[in-house]
């Protein structure tokens, strides 16, 4: 119980600067820098106190200034008018960080051991910066750290490590680098290759297998967009709901394998029809949907008359057999005062209309506008 709570409260801590509005990339990145800079801070104090106790002031006064800049990190997300606080406070960690370990090479730290700590700059320098930065950022580090160790008469270093201990140092922090490049790099694939393929999946999600339209689901965000669009600039949008007439005598007729040839071939001849801007979809089983920006009702049901004569009068050639269907089409023009769901059901009921006045036709909102009143 205690646990739990303690557990709950340190979470809370390392999340501080996370919000809802900076998506949950954002906040990762935020709740891992916050947790680099907590573990760097608690262990530089710790090292701090203990090179104190030590006798140690110059090691501990550079240790605690470190764990100072590291408390910082931590703490600068609680001032978004710095700009950017996640980039501070990486660059700032990973900045101290490099001086920390260049330090720890150049003065030796507690009985020589203070070169052990290099090891964990490579990790930190992908995980803050990727692959390409991380690699640059870690050869500037070895270029110097090589220099300090090689310099002659050990001018740039305040402590003495035998020949031995400087290459082996060296040797060994340049493999621990290749490897946790490799890993990095193929750890970078294989997230690219689970995006794509969830943006794939995501297309894939977007259209009906059969007929290659997009499906309802795909369809929304057009509808969604377009009506913003019609918001904005007050230009003419129609739906067309268009259903093929008795298409279970299709199935009956030419069993289900017909049927879905017929989808498929109306889909493709649908395609064909409309302009670049137009979008058509399965909105049903035979039922599409078609979205014309830029269209009044007057144009739509051009459209939809155009498309209709087409289908009555063409055969679709399937296994030495000529189907012959019609179409039913309701047209509606959306109104900028109603929702495009509301539009949509409306040019339903027109379909609904067009079904009862005998199939074969297309109904219009504008055919039930009053006569305009003369003399
Ligand atoms: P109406 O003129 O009133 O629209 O009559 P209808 O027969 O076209 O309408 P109804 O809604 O009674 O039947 C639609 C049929 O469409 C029933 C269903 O089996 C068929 N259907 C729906 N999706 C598919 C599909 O993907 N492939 C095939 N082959 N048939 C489908
Ligand atoms: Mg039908
Ligand atoms: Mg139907």
């Amino acid at each position: 119980m205690m646990f739990a709570s303690t557990r709950k409260a340190f979470v809370k801590y390392l999340e501080v600067g996370t919000s809802e509005e900076k998506g949950p990339d954002a906040n990762q990145q935020l709740f891992v820098s916050n947790l680099f800079s907590f573990i760097g801070y608690t262990i530089t104090l710790i090292l701090a106190l203990s090179a104190a106790i030590r006798g140690n002031p110059t090691l501990s006064m550079s240790l605690f200034a470190a764990s100072s800049v590291f408390f910082f990190c931590h703490h600068v997300h609680r001032f978004p008018q710095l700009g950017n606080t996640i980039l501070i406070s990486t660059r700032l960690i990973f900045t101290s960080l490099l001086v920390l370990m260049l330090y720890l090479v150049y003065s030796g730290g507690v009985s020589n051991t203070g070169p052990l700590w290099i090891y964990i700059v490579p990790p930190v320098a992908f995980f803050f910066s990727g692959l390409g930065k991380g690699l640059k950022s870690l050869a500037a580090f070895t270029i110097i750290m090589t220099i300090m160790l090689l310099y002659p008469n050990e001018v740039l270093l305040g402590t003495t490590y035998t020949l031995e201990f400087k290459t082996r140092l060296i040797y060994s922090f340049l493999t621990v680098t290749l490897l946790f490049g490799f890993y990095e790099y193929s750890r970078q694939k294989s997230y690219d290759y689970i995006q794509e393929l969830s943006q794939k999946n995501e297309q894939l999600a977007m259209r009906d297998p059969l007929t290659r339209l997009l499906n309802r689901r795909g369809m929304r965000t057009h509808l969604d967009h377009e009506y913003s669009r019609l918001q904005r600039s007050k230009e003419p949008l129609s739906v067309l709901l268009c259903d093929i007439d008795h298409f279970k005598q299709v199935n009956d007729k030419y069993f289900h394998d017909g049927g879905d040839f017929v989808l498929e071939s109306l889909s493709a001849f649908f395609v064909q029809q409309i302009r670049q801007q137009d979008i058509v979809a399965r909105w049903g089983g035979e039922e599409f949907l078609f979205l014309l920006p830029n269209t009044n009702s007057n144009d739509a049901f051009l459209l939809a008359e155009k498309i209709r004569k087409q289908v009555e009068n063409e055969t679709i050639q399937y296994k030495n057999k000529a189907i012959k269907v019609t179409l039913s089409i309701g047209v509606n023009e959306v109104k900028p005062n109603e929702s495009v769901d509301q539009a949509i059901n409306n040019a339903d009921h027109l379909l609904y209309l067009a079904k009862n006045r005998g199939r074969n036709q297309t109904v219009a909102s504008n055919m039930f506008l009053p006569e305009k009143q003369t003399g």
